[in-house]
């Protein structure tokens, strides 16, 4: 097919050409003695992502999900009290990997387009006074709906409970474009991939632990071969891995941590928010549909969910965009298949592009017999983008104005 597949998956994401040919790299040994200046230029890069000093960051040939499976084995025993909010696939599928794992889960099912039940966490948590609660699980980003929660109320309900749970967070869709705050927050467990925010291929599954988590690993007896935390401590202090690393990623991985370092984290959440809130606008007023999220205080900075009508399958909208339009929308998954399409809007991205899956998924709709008006929703992206001020990093002149300020 003529021209270029335009990714509007939340994940994995469009991979920037400097990252690409950072990655095409010779096979070195991975036990040279320079090996370690790789090792020790990642781990530190990846603390300022996760906003910490304390927690003690890894990567592990892996995808995200391989660090879900971290954060429990390392730090929990069979029949171990967890409490966790199910509200979407990936909410569901860590708790379904608990119960794999023998652990009693205390699930609060939530309605999918909400997020992290406060209220019924507080009331647990409280009513919780023999300490039987080990861990507090929560979804920031829930990339099924486009729905985030409020981490740092999660961590307040703990501390107002004045609970010693650990709290797990999962962080693969939001780490690198959504506010994420590990010491701030007292996250004890956080886990990402290389493969959403941080713009990566898929493969390394990225996470950071806190002293409270590690101090645990004596004691928990959940079996644990691979993922083991202290393994991997042990040789990364000596600047090495226990096995092969995955070393293009981890190459990919400078690169894409020296281009957070240029833009800026905040300049980076701040870019997420001003498309996201362009990408809505579309959505609610261009096409005047909904999104799944529920409220606004839920909606993603990442991704946007968008409800189809009644009587259309929200499937059959994603492979017209992507056989004709060439266009990849990501799809509703168990719960949600066909009722919606998503838009992911993370990672290397600017409005033009976004503009083009948002030109891609209108155009699709209407032939799937949804009516919305041509061009209304690329009409009120333009409208949001250009009234409002750009944050740094989409604005070239903005960005010399930096250099300037720098150099005088
Ligand atoms: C993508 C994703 C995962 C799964 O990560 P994999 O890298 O596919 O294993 C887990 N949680 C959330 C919120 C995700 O978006």
């Amino acid at each position: 097919m003529a021209g270029r597949n335009f990714l509007f998956v939340p994940g994995p994401t469009n991979v920037p050409d400097r990252v690409l040919r950072a990655m095409m790299v010779s096979m070195e040994d991975h036990r040279s003695p320079t090996f370690p200046v790789l090792t020790r230029t990642i781990l530190p890069g990846l603390k300022k992502v996760f906003r910490t000093e304390h927690g003690t960051p890894f990567v592990f040939p892996s995808s995200g999900t391989g660090c879900w499976e971290a954060a429990i084995a390392n730090t929990l025993s069979p029949g171990d009290k967890v409490l966790a909010a199910r509200f979407g696939q990936f909410s569901h599928l860590w708790i379904a990997m608990c119960q794999k794992f023998g652990l009693d889960v205390q699930i609060v099912d939530a309605d999918w387009g909400t997020g992290v039940p406060l209220e019924q966490y507080a009331d647990i948590l409280r009513k919780d006074t023999q300490h039987q609660i080990k861990a507090v699980l929560a979804c920031h980003n829930e990339t099924a709906t486009g729905v985030t929660s409020d981490i740092g109320a999660v961590r307040k309900v703990l501390n107002d409970a004045k609970h010693p749970a650990l709290l797990f967070v999962d962080a693969v869709s939001s780490l690198g474009s959504i506010d994420f705050r590990f010491d701030d927050w007292g996250v004890d467990m956080a886990v990402s991939g290389s493969q959403k925010g941080l713009m990566l291929p898929a493969g390394l599954g990225i996470m950071c632990a806190s002293q409270k988590a590690l101090d645990m690993h004596a004691q928990a007896k959940l079996p644990r071969a691979y993922f083991d935390l202290q393994d991997m401590m042990a040789s990364n202090q000596t600047g090495y891995f226990p096995y092969t690393p995955a070393l293009s990623l981890m190459y990919g991985l400078v690169e894409s941590l020296k281009m957070i370092e240029e833009e800026g984290l905040d300049n980076i959440i701040a870019r997420h928010h001003y498309l996201a809130e362009g990408t809505r606008a579309a959505i609610t007023q261009g096409w005047g549909m909904k999104l799944c999220a529920a409220d606004p205080k839920w909606y993603s900075d990442t991704v946007s969910a968008v409800m189809v009508p009644e009587g259309i399958n929200g499937a059959d909208v994603i492979s017209r965009a992507y056989k004709r339009y060439n266009v990849s929308l990501g799809a509703g998954l168990s719960k949600v298949a066909g009722k919606l399409f998503r838009i992911g809007h993370l990672g290397d991205m600017n409005e033009v592009h976004l503009m083009s899956g948002i030109a891609g998924a209108e155009m699709a709709m209407l032939d799937c017999g949804i009516k919305v008006q041509p061009g209304s929703g690329v009409g009120a992206a333009s409208d949001y983008w250009r009234k409002h001020r750009a944050p740094v990093g989409l604005d070239q002149h903005a960005q010399d104005q930096v250099v300037l300020q720098k150099a005088a």
